[in-house]
């Protein structure tokens, strides 16, 4: 495949995502050779000479990158320029425009455009509309979106939202961000399931008793406070990354691995998702809101005592849910999920439980025979895990054993980070890996629904789970009810 050439302008040059990902991530395709020719403008605020900016951009490498920057670092940075900026101001995005042109001459660019908006959200909308107007997008090659989280904040504003960037690029030329769908671990549940003959056949209502969903922090708001007290667990995860994960392990065989088949098999998902009514939230899903507690043998404090925070707020800061997709592979298979902060510990992990056997040859009171699970672990290790029962040798009856394969430890490779997959991805022009319209529109449509209720009733309990623990009993309840439990970390 041919090496991508562009210019890639990062709105929000000066913030957090770009020094801790973003650099870092550009840093380490360049220096695996694969990028063709390419530079870069930063755009933010402050006023800073390309000096400066090439300096933090050597600093953020060399304090985030993964790997020892090598000689090519002086050569890497010197691709970048610095751009101040004002992002309601015409006048400033012409004189974007003309650097543009000049740098796309300078290095023989193609006419081919990068825009990443990695600033706050709502700026998105009046930059790309100001992208159009001030002529930035009037490219002789390609000009693609990409655009971090949120994507609104409800369903109107994700509409609004997306009405302004459609203005200036089409939908296949936008790339939602969503980090998740960047790890290696996501991408492979879709290898799991369609490159083994083990699996597919079992993946349905008949073989599979239930699916659980687990993503856990064990960090607090942090300096987020303001931010988060205006979404909470559902908007800020639910919505995007664990839809996203249940949808790929839900969806139908693509009948090709390409963008648009593997996006509309998700969208089929979301479409067969069971709405949940006004009446049946709390049937469906709990919030949490976390307490002081101790971590790491050191106390910290309760949500509603962090910075920027109401000391009475109603924002949950987990939520466990079951959903339902109503077809005919998964009809009555629950599909759990659970997120949250101030966790017992930092990890994303799949666990497929499957149904028991017919009959249970080896029962003895009190020791049955575990079910089969297939672990997929996303974060912080990767790698899968398949419990099964075997006969040890020795002892007489139904042991249970687990094959372990782990991405890090068996491969002696370290899995690239997932900025860095997206940020190829988007050069390359691939956009599998990135949020459709489509799927966006139907996952706020679903969280829309719970969000309004649980805005709408304070939570009497909150908080109510201590800082530490795995969420509230409820989220345990939820899962008791139907006879199955959360499997625990191992
Ligand atoms: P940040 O606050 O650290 O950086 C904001 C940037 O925007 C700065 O460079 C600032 O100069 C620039 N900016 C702000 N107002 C401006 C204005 N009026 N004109 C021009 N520039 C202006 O934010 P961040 O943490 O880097 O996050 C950026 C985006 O990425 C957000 O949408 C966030 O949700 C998303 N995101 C961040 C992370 C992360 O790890 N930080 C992870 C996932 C998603």
């Amino acid at each position: 495949t041919e090496k991508p050439t562009a210019l890639i302008m990062i709105f929000g040059a000066t913030g957090d995502l770009a020094n801790r990902k973003l650099f870092p991530s550009l840093y380490n395709l360049f220096e695996k050779g694969k990028l063709d020719r390419f530079a870069v403008v930063g755009v933010a605020r402050r006023a800073l000479s390309n000096e400066e900016f090439q300096l933090k951009v050597k600093e953020s490498v060399k304090e985030n990158g993964e790997t020892d920057p090598k000689a090519d670092l002086d050569e890497f940075v010197s691709k970048f320029y610095y751009h101040s900026h004002d992002v309601t101001d015409s006048s400033s995005y012409l004189a974007l425009g003309k650097l543009s042109e000049e740098l796309d001459s300078h290095y023989g660019l193609n006419g081919n455009r990068i825009f990443y908006l990695a600033m706050a959200p709502e700026f998105f909308g009046t930059i790309a509309e100001h992208l159009k107007k001030d002529k930035l997008t009037d490219v002789s090659g390609f000009k693609r979106l990409v655009i971090e989280k949120p994507f609104g904040h409800d369903l109107e504003s994700a509409k609004v939202l997306n009405k302004q960037i459609r203005t200036a690029f089409t939908e296949d030329e936008i790339y939602r961000i969503d980090h998740y769908l960047g790890k290696e671990m996501v991408q492979n549940i879709e290898v799991i399931r369609f490159a083994n003959a083990m699996f597919e056949p079992l993946w349905n209502n008949r073989y599979i008793s239930n699916i659980q969903v687990t993503s856990s922090e064990t960090l607090g708001v942090e300096e987020r406070g303001r931010y988060y007290e205006k979404s909470g667990a559902l908007r800020d995860m639910v919505q995007n990354h664990m839809l996203q994960m249940v949808s790929l392990l839900a969806m139908e065989p693509p009948i090709k691995l390409t963008t648009d088949e593997i996006r509309s098999e998700k969208v089929r998902v979301f479409r067969a998702l069971r709405p949940i009514k006004d009446g049946e939230v709390n049937e469906y899903f709990v919030r949490g809101q976390y307490d002081k507690g101790v971590m790491n043998e050191k106390e910290v404090p309760a949500y509603r005592q962090e910075e920027m925070v109401d000391p009475e707020s109603n924002t949950e800061t987990f939520v466990a849910g079951k959903l339902m997709i109503d077809n005919f592979r998964w009809a009555g298979v629950p599909f759990y999920i659970r997120t949250g902060k101030r966790m017992k510990a930092k990890s994303t992990k799949i666990v497929i439980q499957f149904k028991d056997i017919p009959m249970d040859l080896y029962y003895q009171p009190e020791k049955t025979v575990n079910p089969n699970l297939l672990v997929i672990h996303i974060q912080p290790e990767e790698g899968i895990t398949l419990h099964l029962n075997a006969k040890k040798s020795g002892q007489g009856d139904a042991t249970p054993v687990k094959l372990n394969y782990a991405n890090k430890g068996i491969d002696g490779l370290n899995t690239p980070e997932a900025y860095e997959k997206l940020l190829y991805d988007s050069l390359r022009g691939d956009a599998t890996n990135f949020t459709h319209w489509d799927e966006v529109a139907l996952s706020w449509s679903f969280v829309d629904n719970i969000s309004k209720v649980w805005e709408n009733t304070k939570e009497p309990s909150f908080p109510n789970y201590a800082s530490g623990s795995m969420g509230p009993d409820a989220a345990d309840k939820l899962l008791e009810q139907d006879g199955f439990f959360w499997w625990p970390f191992n």
